[in-house]
């Protein structure tokens, strides 16, 4: 088993390669191109990759969800409407970088197309893939982790140097399911914004 990842427009998406290969997130709207071209020379055929699970339905992780084809698409349910109606999910931002993303928003929040979608709980999702609720950054975040190789990808619930965001719905949350991933004592931590934490 092995995680790879796939750099977009300011964030990330993931390939997990295994038994079932299984992509997380999407990107913003007009990644799908970029993901497809990156997992053919990954050497995997595009089409063969039937499942698709959103770390959350913030518009940089759902967006392009709908260039991707044919998927079977999973997220949260608190993110299922966002999910199926390209919805916009606001930003929570405690941070001076509100102010210039006041200013950029009408260019990130561009309007996208939804998908059907179908709600994953907690628990084991297949064989070696693990869904962990880890709410906080928003309502409907969950991590994705793989105990065969002892490595999760928890998406905004850190950002780059394992910080924590400053973009939440729910600190209390958060605090709580960054303890949470902390106590596997993960290897390696994939986030989607920054550096993730690779030990192995
Ligand atoms: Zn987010």
């Amino acid at each position: 088993m092995k995680v790879y990842e796939i750099n977009l427009t300011l964030v990330k998406s993931f390939l997990i390669e295994g038994k079932e290969d299984i992509l997380i997130d999407s990107g913003t709207p007009g990644s799908g191109k970029k993901i497809i071209s990156r997992l053919k020379e990954l050497g995997k055929d595009p089409n063969k990759i039937s499942y698709v699970i959103f770390t959350h339905s913030h518009e940089d992780h759902i967006g392009g969800a709908s260039e991707l084809g044919e998927k079977k698409f999973f997220i949260h349910q608190n993110g299922l409407d966002y999910l199926k109606e390209g919805k916009i999910r606001k930003p929570q931002i405690h941070s001076p970088i509100k102010i210039l993303f006041k200013i950029a928003s009408p260019f990130l929040m561009k309007p996208f197309k939804g998908v059907n979608g179908e709600a994953i709980k907690e628990g084991e999702f297949l064989q070696g893939i693990e869904i962990i609720y880890t709410p906080g950054h928003t309502d409907d975040s969950i991590s994705i982790y793989l105990p065969e190789i002892n490595s999760i990808i928890v998406g905004d619930t850190l950002g780059g140097k394992l910080k924590p965001p400053s973009i939440y719905e729910n600190y209390d949350e958060l605090q709580k399911s960054i303890e949470k991933i902390k106590e596997l004592k993960p290897k390696n931590i994939y986030v989607s914004h920054g550096k993730s934490f690779i030990s192995q």
